[in-house]
Protein backbone atom coordinates (compact mmCIF):
# COMPACT_ATOMS: atom_id res chain seq x y z
CA UNK A 1 0.00 0.00 0.00
CA UNK A 2 1.27 3.38 -1.05
CA UNK A 3 1.51 5.95 1.99
CA UNK A 4 -0.99 8.29 2.95
CA UNK A 5 1.87 11.00 1.56
CA UNK A 6 1.93 9.85 -1.31
CA UNK A 7 -1.82 9.34 -1.68
CA UNK A 8 -2.22 13.04 -1.03
CA UNK A 9 0.63 14.58 -3.13
CA UNK A 10 -1.54 13.08 -6.01
CA UNK A 11 -4.16 16.25 -5.44
CA UNK A 12 -3.00 18.84 -3.53
CA UNK A 13 -2.95 21.71 -6.25
CA UNK A 14 0.19 24.07 -7.03
CA UNK A 15 2.40 21.02 -6.15
CA UNK A 16 4.35 18.68 -8.40
CA UNK A 17 3.38 14.73 -8.59
CA UNK A 18 5.40 12.31 -6.85
CA UNK A 19 7.85 11.31 -9.23
CA UNK A 20 10.94 11.55 -10.73
CA UNK A 21 10.82 10.53 -14.40
CA UNK A 22 14.13 11.03 -16.92
CA UNK A 23 14.11 13.33 -19.87
CA UNK A 24 13.16 11.40 -23.08
CA UNK A 25 13.63 12.03 -27.44
CA UNK A 26 10.29 12.33 -28.73
CA UNK A 27 8.74 8.98 -29.37
CA UNK A 28 7.45 9.98 -32.95
CA UNK A 29 10.92 11.85 -34.55
CA UNK A 30 13.22 11.12 -32.35
CA UNK A 31 14.61 14.49 -32.15
CA UNK A 32 15.44 16.32 -28.50
CA UNK A 33 14.57 19.86 -29.02
CA UNK A 34 11.47 20.62 -27.32
CA UNK A 35 9.62 23.95 -26.08
CA UNK A 36 7.22 24.08 -23.24
CA UNK A 37 3.39 23.73 -23.87
CA UNK A 38 1.81 23.65 -20.23
CA UNK A 39 3.30 23.69 -16.40
CA UNK A 40 -0.12 23.41 -14.90
CA UNK A 41 -2.52 20.39 -14.98
CA UNK A 42 -6.65 19.78 -14.86
CA UNK A 43 -5.55 19.40 -11.07
CA UNK A 44 -3.61 22.46 -10.97
CA UNK A 45 -1.03 20.34 -10.18
CA UNK A 46 2.36 21.54 -11.48
CA UNK A 47 3.79 19.22 -14.58
CA UNK A 48 5.71 20.14 -17.58
CA UNK A 49 4.59 19.12 -21.11
CA UNK A 50 6.86 20.23 -23.78
CA UNK A 51 6.26 19.74 -27.82
CA UNK A 52 8.52 18.39 -30.06
CA UNK A 53 10.23 21.07 -32.34
CA UNK A 54 10.65 18.73 -35.19
CA UNK A 55 7.35 17.18 -35.35
CA UNK A 56 4.83 19.03 -32.69
CA UNK A 57 4.01 15.64 -30.42
CA UNK A 58 3.22 16.87 -26.98
CA UNK A 59 5.04 14.82 -24.35
CA UNK A 60 5.44 14.85 -20.48
CA UNK A 61 8.96 16.13 -19.24
CA UNK A 62 10.47 14.45 -17.56
CA UNK A 63 8.71 11.44 -18.66
CA UNK A 64 7.24 9.04 -15.76
CA UNK A 65 9.12 5.68 -15.50
CA UNK A 66 7.51 2.26 -15.96
CA UNK A 67 7.57 1.65 -12.96
CA UNK A 68 5.92 5.10 -11.38
CA UNK A 69 3.16 5.18 -14.17
CA UNK A 70 2.68 1.71 -12.75
CA UNK A 71 2.46 2.59 -9.30
CA UNK A 72 -0.28 6.05 -9.70
CA UNK A 73 -2.07 3.58 -11.98
CA UNK A 74 -2.55 1.19 -8.95
CA UNK A 75 -2.98 3.84 -6.38
CA UNK A 76 -4.44 6.96 -7.63
CA UNK A 77 -6.05 6.79 -10.93
CA UNK A 78 -9.16 5.37 -10.81
CA UNK A 79 -10.06 7.96 -7.71
CA UNK A 80 -8.29 10.68 -9.67
CA UNK A 81 -9.70 9.80 -13.32
CA UNK A 82 -13.54 8.21 -12.68
CA UNK A 83 -14.33 8.71 -9.71
CA UNK A 84 -14.47 5.14 -9.09
CA UNK A 85 -13.16 2.67 -6.29
CA UNK A 86 -12.44 -0.79 -6.44
CA UNK A 87 -14.84 -3.27 -7.41
CA UNK A 88 -14.83 -2.89 -11.30
CA UNK A 89 -16.74 0.15 -13.79
CA UNK A 90 -18.67 2.70 -12.23
CA UNK A 91 -22.38 2.23 -13.80
CA UNK A 92 -21.79 5.97 -14.89
CA UNK A 93 -18.65 5.11 -16.90
CA UNK A 94 -20.85 1.79 -18.04
CA UNK A 95 -23.48 4.04 -19.23
CA UNK A 96 -21.05 6.39 -21.15
CA UNK A 97 -19.20 3.43 -23.02
CA UNK A 98 -21.99 1.53 -24.46
CA UNK A 99 -23.31 4.93 -26.36
CA UNK A 100 -20.12 5.01 -27.54
CA UNK A 101 -19.62 1.60 -28.60
CA UNK A 102 -22.93 1.89 -30.51
CA UNK A 103 -21.37 4.92 -31.99
CA UNK A 104 -18.67 3.38 -32.95
CA UNK A 105 -20.15 0.31 -34.26
CA UNK A 106 -22.57 2.27 -36.29
CA UNK A 107 -19.71 3.99 -37.85
CA UNK A 108 -17.47 1.00 -39.25
CA UNK A 109 -21.26 -1.03 -39.47
CA UNK A 110 -20.00 -2.05 -43.15
CA UNK A 111 -16.82 -3.86 -41.47
CA UNK A 112 -18.74 -5.27 -38.51
CA UNK A 113 -20.54 -8.26 -40.28
CA UNK A 114 -20.56 -11.84 -39.61
CA UNK A 115 -17.44 -13.54 -40.23
CA UNK A 116 -14.39 -10.86 -40.06
CA UNK A 117 -12.00 -10.74 -36.81
CA UNK A 118 -11.84 -7.79 -34.40
CA UNK A 119 -9.50 -6.53 -32.03
CA UNK A 120 -10.28 -4.07 -29.66
CA UNK A 121 -6.53 -2.74 -27.91
CA UNK A 122 -7.65 -1.32 -25.04
CA UNK A 123 -11.25 -2.67 -24.13
CA UNK A 124 -11.90 -1.87 -21.02
CA UNK A 125 -15.25 -2.62 -19.80
CA UNK A 126 -15.76 -4.46 -22.81
CA UNK A 127 -19.11 -2.50 -24.36
CA UNK A 128 -17.39 -2.33 -27.93
CA UNK A 129 -16.45 -5.86 -28.16
CA UNK A 130 -20.06 -7.08 -27.27
CA UNK A 131 -21.69 -4.33 -29.68
CA UNK A 132 -19.21 -6.21 -32.53
CA UNK A 133 -20.10 -10.05 -31.35
CA UNK A 134 -23.62 -9.23 -31.51
CA UNK A 135 -23.21 -8.10 -35.43
CA UNK A 136 -21.46 -11.25 -36.22
CA UNK A 137 -17.90 -10.31 -35.32
CA UNK A 138 -15.05 -13.09 -33.95
CA UNK A 139 -13.92 -10.41 -31.20
CA UNK A 140 -10.47 -10.05 -28.83
CA UNK A 141 -9.37 -7.61 -26.39
CA UNK A 142 -6.33 -6.94 -24.99
CA UNK A 143 -7.31 -4.51 -21.31
CA UNK A 144 -4.45 -4.00 -18.33
CA UNK A 145 -6.91 -2.84 -16.18
CA UNK A 146 -7.92 -6.21 -14.15
CA UNK A 147 -11.01 -5.16 -12.89
CA UNK A 148 -12.18 -4.09 -16.03
CA UNK A 149 -10.88 -7.22 -18.12
CA UNK A 150 -12.64 -9.21 -15.83
CA UNK A 151 -15.99 -7.06 -16.16
CA UNK A 152 -15.68 -7.67 -19.51
CA UNK A 153 -15.05 -11.21 -19.77
CA UNK A 154 -17.84 -12.06 -17.13
CA UNK A 155 -20.48 -10.04 -17.86
CA UNK A 156 -20.30 -10.42 -21.96
CA UNK A 157 -18.33 -13.59 -22.11
CA UNK A 158 -16.06 -12.31 -24.43
CA UNK A 159 -11.92 -13.00 -24.55
CA UNK A 160 -10.06 -10.67 -23.08
CA UNK A 161 -6.05 -10.42 -22.42
CA UNK A 162 -4.63 -8.78 -20.46
CA UNK A 163 -1.54 -7.49 -22.18
CA UNK A 164 -0.26 -7.98 -25.96
CA UNK A 165 3.27 -7.65 -27.14
CA UNK A 166 4.59 -8.24 -30.41
CA UNK A 167 3.55 -11.83 -30.91
CA UNK A 168 0.41 -12.02 -29.25
CA UNK A 169 -1.16 -12.10 -32.83
CA UNK A 170 0.27 -13.02 -36.55
CA UNK A 171 0.75 -10.45 -39.18
CA UNK A 172 -2.92 -9.60 -40.86
CA UNK A 173 -4.58 -11.39 -37.93
CA UNK A 174 -7.86 -8.95 -38.18
CA UNK A 175 -10.14 -7.04 -40.28
CA UNK A 176 -10.90 -4.33 -37.78
CA UNK A 177 -8.70 -2.81 -35.19
CA UNK A 178 -9.97 0.06 -32.54
CA UNK A 179 -8.00 1.54 -30.19
CA UNK A 180 -10.13 4.54 -28.21
CA UNK A 181 -8.44 6.43 -25.97
CA UNK A 182 -5.47 3.92 -25.32
CA UNK A 183 -2.15 5.95 -27.22
CA UNK A 184 -2.58 8.90 -25.19
CA UNK A 185 -1.59 7.18 -21.87
CA UNK A 186 1.97 4.98 -23.53
CA UNK A 187 5.31 6.14 -23.43
CA UNK A 188 5.74 4.35 -26.48
CA UNK A 189 3.04 4.68 -28.71
CA UNK A 190 5.36 4.74 -32.43
CA UNK A 191 5.73 1.14 -31.30
CA UNK A 192 2.04 0.26 -30.66
CA UNK A 193 0.91 2.00 -34.13
CA UNK A 194 3.11 0.00 -35.93
CA UNK A 195 2.47 -2.86 -34.20
CA UNK A 196 -1.26 -2.41 -34.45
CA UNK A 197 -0.48 -2.04 -38.56
CA UNK A 198 1.48 -4.95 -38.99
CA UNK A 199 -1.71 -7.23 -36.96
CA UNK A 200 -4.20 -5.50 -39.46
CA UNK A 201 -5.23 -7.17 -43.00
CA UNK A 202 -4.18 -5.62 -46.24
CA UNK A 203 -7.69 -4.02 -46.66
CA UNK A 204 -8.10 -3.09 -42.95
CA UNK A 205 -8.94 -0.53 -41.08
CA UNK A 206 -8.04 1.07 -37.95
CA UNK A 207 -9.99 2.87 -35.79
CA UNK A 208 -8.18 5.07 -33.38
CA UNK A 209 -9.26 8.00 -30.94
CA UNK A 210 -6.99 10.22 -28.78
CA UNK A 211 -8.14 13.62 -26.55
CA UNK A 212 -7.73 16.43 -29.39
CA UNK A 213 -4.98 18.77 -27.13
CA UNK A 214 -6.76 21.81 -30.03
CA UNK A 215 -9.86 21.58 -29.00
CA UNK A 216 -11.98 24.40 -27.74
CA UNK A 217 -14.13 25.25 -25.30
CA UNK A 218 -11.81 24.16 -22.43
CA UNK A 219 -8.84 26.35 -20.80
CA UNK A 220 -5.88 25.25 -21.90
CA UNK A 221 -4.54 23.31 -18.86
CA UNK A 222 -7.48 21.06 -18.39
CA UNK A 223 -6.37 19.62 -20.98
CA UNK A 224 -3.18 17.72 -19.38
CA UNK A 225 -3.22 14.56 -16.87
CA UNK A 226 -0.45 12.93 -15.19
CA UNK A 227 -2.08 9.54 -16.87
CA UNK A 228 -1.86 11.33 -20.52
CA UNK A 229 1.88 10.98 -21.35
CA UNK A 230 1.41 11.71 -24.68
CA UNK A 231 -0.97 14.49 -26.21
CA UNK A 232 -1.81 14.84 -29.87
CA UNK A 233 -3.55 17.35 -32.29
CA UNK A 234 -4.58 16.32 -35.90
CA UNK A 235 -1.18 16.54 -37.13
CA UNK A 236 0.71 14.76 -34.57
CA UNK A 237 -1.78 12.13 -34.53
CA UNK A 238 -1.89 11.45 -38.26
CA UNK A 239 1.81 11.23 -38.53
CA UNK A 240 1.99 8.79 -35.68
CA UNK A 241 -0.09 6.66 -38.15
CA UNK A 242 2.22 7.28 -41.24
CA UNK A 243 5.28 6.42 -39.50
CA UNK A 244 3.53 2.78 -39.00
CA UNK A 245 2.30 3.02 -43.05
CA UNK A 246 -1.61 4.01 -42.08
CA UNK A 247 -3.01 7.11 -43.86
CA UNK A 248 -7.02 8.43 -43.29
CA UNK A 249 -9.38 6.08 -44.65
CA UNK A 250 -11.07 8.53 -47.44
CA UNK A 251 -14.89 6.51 -47.25
CA UNK A 252 -15.15 7.76 -43.24
CA UNK A 253 -15.50 11.00 -41.59
CA UNK A 254 -12.91 11.68 -38.82
CA UNK A 255 -13.69 13.97 -35.84
CA UNK A 256 -10.24 15.58 -35.20
CA UNK A 257 -8.47 13.06 -33.54
CA UNK A 258 -10.81 10.16 -33.91
CA UNK A 259 -10.02 8.76 -37.32
CA UNK A 260 -10.11 5.72 -39.15
CA UNK A 261 -6.93 4.83 -40.77
CA UNK A 262 -5.83 1.92 -43.83
CA UNK A 263 -2.87 0.57 -45.00
CA UNK A 264 -0.85 2.68 -47.85
CA UNK A 265 2.27 1.40 -49.63
CA UNK A 266 3.01 4.95 -50.38
CA UNK A 267 6.46 5.71 -49.38
CA UNK A 268 7.26 7.72 -46.34
CA UNK A 269 7.34 11.29 -45.92
CA UNK A 270 10.02 13.26 -43.38
CA UNK A 271 8.45 13.16 -39.76
CA UNK A 272 7.76 16.89 -39.09
CA UNK A 273 5.57 19.34 -38.95
CA UNK A 274 7.48 22.58 -39.30
CA UNK A 275 5.68 25.50 -37.18
CA UNK A 276 3.12 23.27 -35.65
CA UNK A 277 5.44 22.89 -32.12
CA UNK A 278 5.42 27.41 -31.88
CA UNK A 279 1.38 27.28 -33.11
CA UNK A 280 1.15 24.87 -29.60
CA UNK A 281 2.81 27.16 -27.50
CA UNK A 282 0.35 29.81 -28.51
CA UNK A 283 -2.92 27.86 -28.57
CA UNK A 284 -2.09 26.46 -24.86
CA UNK A 285 -1.47 29.32 -23.61
CA UNK A 286 -2.14 28.75 -19.30
CA UNK A 287 -4.59 30.91 -18.36
CA UNK A 288 -2.08 31.80 -14.58
CA UNK A 289 -3.40 29.15 -12.55
CA UNK A 290 -4.04 31.49 -9.87
CA UNK A 291 -6.12 33.97 -11.96
CA UNK A 292 -8.23 31.26 -13.21
CA UNK A 293 -8.88 29.85 -9.27
CA UNK A 294 -10.02 33.24 -8.28
CA UNK A 295 -12.06 34.06 -11.55
CA UNK A 296 -14.70 30.83 -10.66
CA UNK A 297 -14.19 29.51 -14.27
CA UNK A 298 -13.51 26.60 -13.17
CA UNK A 299 -16.87 25.81 -10.91
CA UNK A 300 -19.01 25.28 -14.11
CA UNK A 301 -16.89 22.51 -15.85
CA UNK A 302 -16.80 21.10 -12.69
CA UNK A 303 -20.33 21.20 -11.97
CA UNK A 304 -21.17 20.19 -15.49
CA UNK A 305 -18.67 17.11 -15.19
CA UNK A 306 -20.73 16.04 -11.59
CA UNK A 307 -24.23 16.89 -13.48
CA UNK A 308 -23.13 14.50 -15.85
CA UNK A 309 -22.30 11.48 -14.04
CA UNK A 310 -25.37 11.70 -11.75
CA UNK A 311 -27.51 11.30 -14.92
CA UNK A 312 -25.57 9.16 -16.35
CA UNK A 313 -26.41 7.45 -12.88
CA UNK A 314 -29.76 7.57 -13.21
CA UNK A 315 -30.32 7.02 -16.90
CA UNK A 316 -29.44 3.32 -16.07
CA UNK A 317 -31.33 2.69 -12.91
ZN1 LIG B 1 9.03 14.77 -32.78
Amino acid sequence: MPSPYYFLKHFVPFTGYPYTGAPAACNLCGCCDAVIVAETDRRLKTIKSIACTQCGLIRTDPMPTPDELAEYYTTSYRVDYQLAFAGGPPRHHLVRSAREAAFRADLLKDRLVPGKALLDFGSGSGEFLAEARRRGCEVIGVEPGRDYADHARKRYGVAVLNDADEDSFPAGAFDVISTHHVLEHLRDPADVMERLSRWLKPDGVLHAAVPNMAATGKPPHERFHFAHVHGYVRETFDLLARRAGLVPHEAYPREDTTVVYRKTAAPMPPLGNPGLAQRLVTELRTTRPAVYLVSGAWIWPAIRRNAKAVRDGLAKS
